[in-house]
């Protein structure tokens, strides 16, 4: 067991760090404090300097062209990119370039060509539609989306809601009943193309996210051909499920990212600031916050490695990404709100990041499956299945 980063480790975690700080940062200072894109020449010129790194499209697997770097690196990386305004959800503005949706990475020869591959090459995007009206923390008894087969096509009726950025979306995941009697496993996943008759974007849904867009969609007779069965037919909820397990890692990575840039921005300022004739970091109550921000951080640090560990080596790893994601998204809430009250006034205001993490950290705690579902995962692994 070693608990330090290898040199290999720390040299692409002080690479990337660099990177955050000398090109993103200050492209941000031009930027609506809202902002999630950068100008096209900025983000031209950056995906141009990640790829001569080496690093661009991280999380793709190597045999579809990644640079295939381990889980645990990743998401030390995954640390480091969040380090900005718009971190937690667009870590440097994707010039690193995304993988997008890992269950096309299951599809079949054909829909690769048709779905993954474009996706890879940024020429489509995709959006995942699980959550319904009805509920998403228990989407498998939950999902009333409905999928009747009619000769060679399946046709869907329902809705789903707060699907992010479904209405800019060329296609989508989306999670159907195929069969009433079977819970779980009477759930089957469909591509969806946006253009399909019966595809229908009902609502925007305005969140605290900055310039986001979650989506209410309507399905009404929507035919999709059978060959846009992702897997198999009524084994739909286990890919979503191994989807969430894995998100969870730099889910919670980001959140560690923000919290590790508002502690450095807290301590920086306690330095500086004085109060009542002394400087904030003389003062008791100031120092505990401090102290208490840097045992969040690292607890929720060694958590998310520990789970990234575990992935790697290929071991389950289920308990430890449900434990990471609950006490990084709870702990890092928690630093920024204390780092906001250590810089008083400006703590408040646009010209810091501190708000904006603070309004977006906050939906971390339900995203991705709420705090208390992943106390209900971890319960279940600790209990044994009967108990639930
Ligand atoms: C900005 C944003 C973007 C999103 N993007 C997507 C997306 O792209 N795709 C997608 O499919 N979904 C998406 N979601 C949906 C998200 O995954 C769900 O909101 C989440 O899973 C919770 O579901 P729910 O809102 O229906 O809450 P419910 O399931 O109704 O639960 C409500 C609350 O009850 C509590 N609770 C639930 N179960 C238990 C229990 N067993 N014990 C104790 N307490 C419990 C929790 O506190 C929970 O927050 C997004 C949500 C937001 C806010």
């Amino acid at each position: 067991m070693d608990l330090e980063l290898s040199e290999e480790q720390r040299l692409i975690v002080e690479t990337v760090r660099k990177f955050v700080r000398n090109e993103i940062a200050p492209l941000e200072a031009d930027l609506d404090p809202d902002a999630t894109e950068l100008e096209p020449i900025d983000f031209e010129r950056l995906v141009a300097q990640t790829k001569e790194m080496g690093f661009y499209g991280l999380d793709i697997p190597a045999a579809y062209g990644g640079p295939d770097i381990d889980i645990v690196t990743r998401t030390l990386m995954a640390i480091e990119m969040a380090q900005h305004r718009a971190g937690l959800y667009t870590p440097c503005y994707g010039v690193f370039g995304g993988a997008g949706l890992a269950q096309l990475f299951e599809a079949n020869d054909d829909q690769k060509e048709r779905y993954l591959f474009p996706t890879l090459r940024g020429e489509r995007h995709g959006f995942f539609g699980l959550t319904e009206p009805s509920g998403g923390s228990d989407p498998a008894r939950a999902i009333q989306t409905v999928a009747v087969k009619d000769g060679d096509d399946w046709v869907l009726n329902g809705s789903k809601i707060f699907i992010s950025e479904a209405d800019r979306a060329d296609y989508g995941i989306v999670f159907a009943r195929t069969d009433a009697a079977k819970g779980r496993a009477g759930i089957t996943c469909f591509l969806i193309d946006a253009g399909m008759p019966g595809f229908h974007v009902r609502r925007v849904v305005h969140t605290l996210r900055s310039t986001h867009y979650a989506t209410e969609l309507q399905f009404e007779d929507l035919r999709v051909p059978a060959g846009n069965v992702l897997g198999e037919v009524n084994k739909g909820f286990a890919i979503a499920n191994d989807r969430l397990s894995r998100q969870r890692i730099p889910y919670s990575a980001g959140c560690i990212g923000v919290a590790t840039k508002a502690q450095e921005m807290a301590i920086a300022y306690a330095k500086q600031r004085e109060t009542f004739g002394d400087l904030l970091a003389t003062r008791q109550g100031v120092q505990w916050m401090i102290v208490d921000n840097e045992i969040d951080i690292r607890t929720s640090r060694w958590l998310t490695l520990a789970a990234a560990d575990k992935a790697r080596r290929g071991v389950p790893f289920r308990t430890e990404a449900a434990m990471c994601k609950l006490v990084a998204t709870e702990a890092g809430g928690r630093v920024v709100d204390r780092a906001m009250q250590i810089h008083g006034g400006y703590g408040m205001t646009k010209d810091l990041p501190l708000e904006r993490w603070y309004r977006e950290i906050r939906i971390r705690r339900i995203g991705e499956g709420p705090s208390e579902v992943q106390r209900l995962i971890m319960a279940r692994d600790l209990l044994g299945g009967s108990f639930h």
